[in-house]
């Protein structure tokens, strides 16, 4: 059997393994040039990190990870307003999280790809033909491959899912923020970031800064913005979104790259995520938004039960159906805690930062800890 994955981030990464370790033969076709070196830190716990577990990669992941100890927050003068034990929440799911940057995860999906796997970089999806026993992909590159199954792992603002099931804006649901995250050097902010994940206690935007290895930092931004529509100079938006925010954050603004990532915060839903031929991973079809905080783990997870079901059933369309009746519940019930997460995480008024402060301050109690634990970890899924 022949698929051809659009996408090489972890949905498509972990999809490509999956399929060609059951057989598959595998095409990739990625957009971007070459493996992406720059992005954000990410918590990976929950049906990912088991997922990891069963692939034999959490060695790996864990190699590259980062310990760290605790989200700080931070006035404008630098001082501490409150802090959340990321070692606590790590205990409530009985260590299994880890702490890493997307590249690096990326790396290591791509490292465990089986060698017949073709990793077509540069290469964008431009046409589909979606027949009833196979399908027919036009790439940028002018070539046309068929193929028994397309799988469209190519993010949230998909292409095959525009090609195939409609519009974006028919499945996108704006939480009502944009973010933005990128990578930098400065040894300064390194020592004083640390180890922790240090972040701005402010009203209607954060930012947040990771300190890396070899005086990196890694950036994260998110603000409340009632419109969907992406600035064209995103550099001077955040500029002008995050003047007078005080302590790092002009230094660290004035290191942002012209290419730095920038999107809305949202979710995906779509009733379907298969349709003869083609069928959906990851943020194409199940976005929870970075306010869940499992999105990647999802990715890899889905990516899995997807794999078995296609082995264990006989035919694709009955192998896609048996994914999508798995695996939509789960993210419906993540997408759920993403929702909630949208009305809490940034402060709009005083008095909800001061509410902050004291629900951090509270966070220290093991009753209030296992709440927000069990509130973002979700319900337990067995992933085989
Ligand atoms: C700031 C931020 C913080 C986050 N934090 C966390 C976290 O703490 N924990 C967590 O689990 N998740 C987190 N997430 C979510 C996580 O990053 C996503 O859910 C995950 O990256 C989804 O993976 P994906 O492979 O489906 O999509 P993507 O990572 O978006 O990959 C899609 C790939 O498809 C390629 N592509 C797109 N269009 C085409 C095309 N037409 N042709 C060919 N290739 C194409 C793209 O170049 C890209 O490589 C966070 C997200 C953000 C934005």
């Amino acid at each position: 059997m022949k698929a051809i994955v659009v996408g090489a981030g972890i949905a498509g990464l972990a999809t490509a393994g999956d399929l060609a370790r059951a057989g598959w033969d595998i095409t990739v076709l990625e957009r971007s040039d070459g493996p992406r070196t720059s992005g954000y830190m990410m918590d990976f716990f929950g049906p990912g990190y088991d997922a990891a577990e069963n692939m034999g990669i959490l060695p790996a992941l864990l190699a590259c990870a980062y310990p760290i100890e605790e989200a700080t927050y931070l006035d404008s003068a630098g001082r501490v307003t409150g802090k959340l034990s990321f070692k606590r929440f790590a205990d409530l799911v009985d260590g299994r999280l880890l702490s890493i940057m997307r590249p690096d995860l990326e790396a290591v999906l791509r490292q465990i790809l089986p060698p017949s796997v073709r990793l077509a970089y540069g290469t964008a999806l431009q046409g589909v033909e979606n027949g009833p026993d196979g399908v027919r992909v036009a790439a940028s590159d002018g070539s046309v491959v068929e193929a028994d199954l397309l799988v469209g792992a190519d993010g949230i603002h998909s292409a095959v899912r525009e090609a195939v099931f409609g519009p974006e804006v028919r499945f996108i649901r704006y939480l009502g923020f944009h973010t933005a995250a990128y990578m930098f050097s400065d040894p300064g902010i390194a020592e004083q970031v640390g180890g922790r994940f240090a972040l701005t206690d402010t009203k209607n935007r954060q930012l947040g800064l990771y300190g890396l290895r070899d005086n990196r930092v890694a950036a994260f931004l998110v603000h409340r913005d009632p419109s969907p529509i992406l600035p064209v100079d995103r550099r001077a938006a955040l500029q002008w979104e995050f003047a007078g925010a005080g302590w790092l954050a002009p230094r660290a603004l004035a290191r942002a790259p012209e290419d730095l990532y920038y999107d809305v915060v949202a979710q995906v839903h779509l009733d379907r995520w298969h349709s003869g031929r083609v069928v959906l991973v990851g943020d194409a079809c199940q976005a929870v938004s970075l306010l869940a905080g499992q999105g990647a783990s999802l990715a890899v997870a889905g990516a899995r039960v997807l794999a078995t079901h296609l082995a264990e059933a006989s035919s694709i369309p009955e192998g896609c159906e048996a994914y999508q009746r798995e695996w939509m519940p789960v993210v419906r019930d993540r997408q759920e805690t993403g929702r909630r997460a949208a009305r809490w995480f940034l402060p709009s008024s005083n008095a909800e930062l001061v509410l902050r402060r004291v629900m951090l301050a509270l966070s220290g109690l093991p009753v209030v800890n296992r709440a927000i634990g069990n509130s973002l970890a979700g319900k337990a899924v067995p992933i085989r």
